[in-house]
């Protein structure tokens, strides 16, 4: 009979034959519990046995595998704690001196080790063949053309050749393995059925056959993933309420407040700005709940379309809420959306509907965040909830307790990477049970993140995307400067942009997890700077442990130009609009992430002032912190630095919240399986269709259930 995954996560690994006691427990160790698990502990990588050469005919300077073994190995350790591991490896056909610089542990695998396969370079020193650092895998006296490589536990004492046998065991004893997946699915997508993908990416006859097993695997993780997704979001679509909001957003002087606003700006709303209003507004106006990302590059003009929303909801007498990351940034959303309201109110406030008294009240704006005093914040809560308030915007205070709206239409969330999920939701339970009805929701993030990786990661959102800046933008050029040498003539280009009636940030470097430490060392910057290098210039510094009362009297006087310079930690990260600031230093900026350092960057290039970026950093060339450099240096494309960064760093970090049960990706990368994490969407959003309960693929259901756990679930398909 075939057998389901989930039948095989409930058979321990004891069972099998040559698994004791004392096995089970070093394979408990690395997580392998059950045969399920054991069958989805994948190779790290293949020995092809056909590649192999032998050491005569090998030229020197080729690249090549070769098998064989260890006669003599010796361990030397060097003046300064270096160590060097020498051993003679032979083939039937000749001599290889090995050299391991800094890998102790050499000696011990490696002594008098039949089976060997190494690959690397082959050089020749002092008339001998050597290979210096090689790849080694142990490959025992395993059969087969290609051999997997299983990842090795030095600890626990498991050995990539044991795993293979109880895997050779595993894969007899199951005998077959039932499908999950519809077969026209499978063979439209051209993959492999299950039970063929999980022995050839143990068992390959050929190199193809590890590629075509791996594809079917981890589009079932993908395909997971994206079942949960789609199910939520289709669930949701048929069950929540929401409001019908009255948008009407682009007809001029229609008298509604958005439009109202619209009418006001100093620009002209940019075609991808309408483009992503018309798909909110359309959003907005239907009852089903909003749930959409707003994504867009730095600058390129998210929070205008922010605020249209927020009018959406405000102008049919309901409220909104902007929810920002930080304090600085918080602040400066309350200031520039006073600002713009300020303006168009009074022409417009009489015509709304709660106004049919004529009590022309002005649109209320209000602020709150965790330093907000305890008076105000009184008056706050009492207004928002008798309804007197439009527009809130704070921080994380918004979520805490006592914060109660009359009438909540639309939730905005700022800057989405600093959030998690459960804030999001968080949201979403509290507001329904004060009205009745979900706000709709706008989440925006940052930096952009690839089409992939939002997919997956934020797969229950509807996407929008502003793809272009507004017309103007000054190209920023971006170096990258090293050593002494480097760092002075960063100062010298801020000299230079001061002479010139410009204003520079410094970007001092970030200190590890502690704002007191960075604070700290943005001081030192600051007094180190006034005395030398800058000396004469306005200087001005800001961070993270100042009271927010400094902090914004600081970022008033670089915005009206009474500083030259600000010397700052990431508080300045995102959001800050200061268009006459066009040189911005960022100090050790290999600390730093590629989205960070966009963001930074982000900081100039606003106005009309040709801009540059000075990254300083010694870092090499070639390590990560390199790549991130140089890939900031060539390009200054948000969408482009993210497909980059996803690369370099692999999505760990993006997946990070969003993990859940055991539906993480081990074999597929949101990095170079785009195409997969495509059809694996498109494939949910077949299956599911519109009922979110699967009901017709039980068995999904039961992956789903078992692998991401019943608690978490259990409501999406059985309530
Ligand atoms: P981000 O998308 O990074 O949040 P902002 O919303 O802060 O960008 O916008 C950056 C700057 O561009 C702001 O000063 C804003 O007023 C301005 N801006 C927004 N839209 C336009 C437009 N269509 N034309 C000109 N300037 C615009
Ligand atoms: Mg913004």
């Amino acid at each position: 009979m075939a057998r389901s995954l989930v039948s095989l996560d409930r058979i321990e690994v004891g069972r099998l034959k040559g698994i004791g006691a004392r096995r089970s427990d070093v394979l408990a160790k690395v997580g392998l519990k059950t045969v399920y698990d054991l069958i989805s502990y994948y190779p790290r990588r293949y020995v092809d046995r056909t590649n192999q050469r032998k050491i005569a005919e090998i030229a020197v300077g080729e690249e090549a595998m070769l098998l064989g073994r260890v006669t003599r190995i010796a361990t030397r350790r060097l003046k300064g704690g270096r160590v060097i591991v020498n051993a003679i490896f032979v083939d039937s056909t000749g001599i290889v001196d090995l050299v391991f610089f800094n890998q102790p542990y050499r000696e011990r695998q490696l002594q008098g080790a039949d089976d060997v396969a190494l690959f690397g370079k082959v050089e020749n020193y002092r008339g001998r063949l050597q290979m210096t650092n090689p790849l080694v895998d142990l490959i025992g006296d395993r059969t087969g053309r290609i051999v997997p490589i299983y990842p090795q536990s030095a600890s626990s004492g498991l050995l990539t050749r044991d795993v293979a046998r109880f895997l050779a065991e595993a894969l007899e004893r199951i005998g077959e393995m039932e499908d999950p997946v519809p077969d026209q699915v499978v063979s439209r997508l051209g993959l492999l059925d299950r039970w063929s993908a999980y022995q050839k990416i143990h068992m390959p006859e050929q190199p193809k056959d590890s590629f075509s097993a791996r594809s079917r695997l981890a589009f079932d993780e993908l395909l997971r993933i994206q079942l949960l997704l789609v199910s939520e979001k289709v669930k949701r679509e048929a069950t929540a309420k929401g409001f019908s909001h009255d948008v009407a957003p682009f007809q001029i002087g229609n008298g509604t407040l958005a439009s109202d606003l619209i009418e006001a700006l100093p620009f002209a709303l940019t075609p991808s700005q309408r483009q992503v209003l018309s798909e909110i507004a359309s959003d907005m106006s239907s009852p089903i709940p909003m749930h959409r990302l707003l994504q867009g590059d730095v600058g390129s003009g998210k929070t205008i379309v922010a605020l249209v929303s927020m009018l959406f909801s405000v102008q049919g007498g309901h409220q909104s809420a902007l929810l920002a990351p930080t304090t600085v940034l918080a602040e400066q959303h309350f200031q520039s959306i006073s600002a713009q309201i300020e303006d168009l109110l009074t022409a417009s406030a009489s015509d709304r509907s709660w106004s049919l008294f004529g009590d022309d009240r002005k649109l209320k704006v209000e602020l709150l965040t965790g330093s907000t005093p305890l008076a105000l914040r009184r008056r706050i809560l009492l207004e928002l909830a008798g309804g007197e308030i439009d527009i809130l915007i704070g921080t994380h205070a918004l979520l805490g307790e006592g914060v109660a709206f009359s009438s909540l239409g639309l939730v905005v969330v700022d800057e989405q990477h600093r959030f998690g999920v459960e804030q999001r939701s968080l949201i979403k339970e509290r507001e329904r049970s004060n009205s009745g009805l979900e706000p709709d929701v706008l989440v925006m993030t940052a930096t952009p993140i690839p089409r992939s990786a939002a997919m997956t990661v934020f797969g229950d959102l509807d996407i929008s995307v502003v793809n272009e800046l507004p017309p103007g933008r000054t190209r920023i050029e971006t170096f990258w400067l090293r050593g002494e040498s480097g760092a002075e003539q960063a100062w010298s280009e801020v000299k230079a942009e001061v002479a010139r009636g410009g204003q520079a940030y410094v970007v001092c470097p970030l200190v590890d997890e502690s704002e007191r430490l960075e604070a700290a060392s943005a001081v030192a910057k600051y007094e180190e700077l006034s005395a030398g290098s800058l000396e004469g210039l306005r200087l001005g510094l800001v961070h993270g442990q100042m009271k927010p009362t400094e902090k914004a009297s600081v970022m008033d006087r670089f915005r009206d130009a009474e500083l030259d310079v600000l010397v700052a930690t990431t508080v300045i990260e995102v959001g800050v609009d200061v268009p006459n600031a066009a040189t911005i230093v960022i100090l050790d900026a290999d600390r730093f992430g590629i989205a960070q350092l966009h963001q930074l960057r982000g900081r100039v290039g606003r106005g009309s002032r040709a801009s540059k970026c000075l990254l300083v950093s010694n870092s090499d060339d070639d390590s990560n912190s390199g790549e991130r450099l140089k890939a900031m240096v060539e390009s200054t494309d948000g969408f482009y630095l993210a497909e980059r960064d996803l690369a370099i760093r692999g999505a760990g970090e993006l997946m990070g919240t969003r993990q859940r049960g055991r539906t993480d990706l081990k074999l597929a990368s949101l990095a170079t399986d785009k195409e997969l994490v495509e059809s694996a969407r498109r494939v949910a959003i077949e299956l599911v269709g519109d009922d979110y309960k699967l009901t017709e693929y039980p068995m999904l259901v039961e992956e789903l259930l078992h692998l991401v756990g019943e608690d978490e679930i259990a409501n999406l398909f059985r309530g």
